[in-house]
Order: structure tokens, then sequence, then C-alpha cells
């Protein structure tokens, strides 16, 4: 009998989480998949991320769950991140330093889950090359489902080591299709992992035979552990062979009631007579350290106040930006080299492609084109969402 496990999905602002959740819901009843969504508010997010949740309950009809630290609620600060950011004397959070992802984010949802058993589902998609900062609690099981390997690492780890290959062998006899050359299959196997032979290359070969006959394999080794997963009696995600990528990720939004956040829309700026445009590449805190100077500069114009607070949290030689402070950023003369720089990097971009889409003319306006089911502008977005984690950007 199935033992009771949790399915849990995090929303974070961004529009993967928020597709995987519009995805799921559409493919599976609440029956089937009765998936509890969360969020982990740090209290200085951009007000288009409390949109975007407002309007994700609707149109799942069912709450966004709100966790936060459970000291921070019995104080007196105005959000979790003031909470943290004074227990850490001051010190701004960097990509070396990331006590607000595991503060902030982390540690309130496996605060939450406790000694639960839970399968996390994460938005990393199909056209991404990125594990993200998952929770590594063995109680916490994290799925991909966009992604061809809907797998963790620990769990491929383990199911292709050399050590599993008799297990391996016994059960992909018994799910075996007929469509499958039972000895081709049977020979990558039974192949031993070598260094001329990664467990990245056998888990491609075994995906590329069956997606579905491999989540078969996997779902009745990990009936033998302790994973979440291994504790249901069915796992509908074994069935599914879906690949989504970047493009899907919109399609799904703009089918749906939920708009993409306005952050993400290209506005125009002007530079030495030309014109360019800047966007918002990712959700998260309004003034994280992850984003672009770029960034930084379509902060302070677009929403002023903001930049000006995150300005307050710079001080004893603490910057968000190393080696610069937001004073300095905010000088006419930087945020014109600013553009500069951008603007030409957008061009070499452009000019360096083979083929010229309305996307591209659109970054560079060139066209004026808003349409964001256009393939879209957001391929600039590529470059610096591999950053971060998934708890805040996904
Ligand atoms: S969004 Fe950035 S600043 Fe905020 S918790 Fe995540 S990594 Fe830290």
């Amino acid at each position: 009998m199935t033992e009771e496990v949790k399915h849990v999905l995090g929303i974070s602002g961004g529009k993967d989480s928020a597709a995987l959740a519009l995805y799921l819901n559409k493919l599976y009843s609440k029956d089937v998949l009765p998936i509890e969504y969360y969020t982990c508010d740090t209290g200085r997010e951009l007000a288009e991320t409390y949109v975007l949740i407002e309007q994700l309950e609707h149109e799942l009809q069912q709450p966004i769950k709100k966790y936060q630290d459970k000291n921070y609620r019995s104080t007196n600060e105005e959000n979790p991140f003031d909470y943290f950011w004074k227990r850490y004397g001051g010190f701004l959070p960097a990509q070396n330093a990331r006590w607000c992802t595991k503060n902030l984010k982390l540690a309130p949802f496996e605060a939450e889950i406790g000694d639960s058993l839970a399968i996390s589902y994460v938005g990393i998609r199909g056209d991404e090359d990125r594990e993200g900062y998952i929770s590594t609690r063995p109680n916490i099981q994290s799925i991909f489902p966009f992604r061809k390997n809907i797998w963790s690492v620990d769990v491929i780890k383990k199911v292709l080591s050399n050590d599993n290959v008799e297990n391996l062998a016994k059960y992909y006899k018994e799910h075996i299709t007929s469509n499958e050359s039972f000895e081709k299959v049977m020979d990558l196997v039974n192949k031993s992992i070598s260094l001329s032979y990664s467990i990245n290359q056998k888990l491609n070969d075994l995906l590329d035979i069956n997606v579905k006959t491999f989540n078969k394999v996997v779902f009745e080794w990990l009936k033998t552990t302790e994973y979440p997963v291994g504790k249901l009696d069915y796992f509908p995600l074994v069935e599914n062979d879906d690949i989504l990528v970047r493009q899907d990720i919109f399609n799904l939004i703009e089918e749906s009631n939920v708009d993409l956040p306005n952050y993400y829309l290209p506005r125009e700026y002007e530079i030495d007579g030309e014109k360019g445009k800047y966007f918002r590449s990712r959700s998260g805190c309004f003034f994280c350290f992850y984003q672009q100077k770029i960034e930084w500069v379509w902060l302070m114009e677009q929403h002023p106040a903001l930049f000006e607070e995150a300005k307050k949290y710079e001080k004893d030689g603490y910057s968000w930006i190393q080696g610069e402070s937001l004073e300095q950023l905010s000088n006419p003369e930087r945020v014109k080299s600013i553009k500069r720089e951008h603007l030409k990097r957008m061009k070499r971009r452009y000019e360096n492609l083979q083929t010229k889409t309305s996307w591209q003319d659109e970054i560079l306006g060139i066209k004026k084109n808003n349409n964001t089911s256009d393939p879209s502008w957001l391929d600039e977005l590529l470059d610096a969402e591999g950053d971060g984690c998934a708890s805040c950007f996904i």
C-alpha cells in the first residue's frame, strides 16, 4: 500500500515554476497527483511576483502556501530578509555566501516538510543543463518533469552504478517492450561505467532507446530503497516522456489565464541616439546580487523606489555588486557606459547570428513588437538564467 507521501511544488515567481504548476495541473487530476503549492516569501520580492501568485491560485483553484522562517514570525522585523540580514551583522549575501537562499528558501521549506516523505517537482527545463540548488534531505526527492531525465543526479548515480548492473538487467528484462531490440538493450545495460564510458553517456543511451522503459526500471529500483517515489504504488510521471523547452513554457503561460510577469517584458532605453531594450531576467528579491548591471539600471529607471531601498542595505564596504556601490552605478556617466556596453553586446550577438529573427530584431529595438508569443526577445535570458538557484529563479 502507498505510504503517505506529499507532493509539493515551489512557486518562485518565475515563469518556469509557474508553467510547471500549470502543466501538471492540466495533465493530472488532484486525485492522481495531489500537489501542494508553496512559495517561500523573502518579503523583498517584486510586486509582479505577488500578482503571479494570486493569478496562479485562481487558475489552480488552490491556495499557494506561504512558508517563512518561524523565528522571524515572532519578531517585529518587517520581513524575513531583514531579520536574517541583521542576524548576519549587515553582511550582504553574495554568490559565495548565499545565506539568503539557505535561510529564506530552503530552510522554511524543509521545516514545513519535517520528516514527512515528499516529492518535490522542480521546473528545470529540457533545454537547460543544470540541477539547480535543491534540497538534499533524504526524505525529499526532486523530480524534473520537463526534462527527458526526470530523476535527480543521486538517483541516477545509484541506479546506474556498476554495482547495480544485475538489478538493472533484471528490471529491464521485465519491462522491455517488443519494439526494443532485446540484445541491444541488454548490451547497454551490462556495459560498465568507465573512464571511456561515462554515467551520462549510459544514461543518454538508455533514454534514447525508450524513456518510459527507463523510467519504469528506475521506479522498480526505487521500490527497493527509502526514496519517497519508491513508496508509491503508482507514479504517473513514469509514463510521461514529454520534454518541455522554453517556448513550451511561454505557450503554457499564454494558454492560461496567468500573465507572464511584467518584468520580463523588454523596455526601451536610448543611448547615443540609438535604441536598445532591457528587462529583468529573473524572479526573486529585487536586489538580488545575481542580476546583471543592465538589470540594476533597469531597476533604477523602472522601479526607482526599490533601487533606493536596495541602496540602503549597502554600508560599511558591503555592496551588492563586487567592487561597485549602487551610488557609483547610478552616476549618469556610469549608466550610459553600462547601456553602451549592453547595446554593443546585443549588436555583436545579432551580427554573429546566421539567421536573424523577429525576436532578435526586437531585443535590439529594431522592430516594435511586444508580442510575447514571439519565439522571443528572451534568448538573452539564457545567458542569465544559468546562474542562481532553483529555489529563487525557476
Ligand atoms: S533572489 Fe537572490 S537575494 Fe533573494 S534569496 Fe534568492 S539568491 Fe538571495
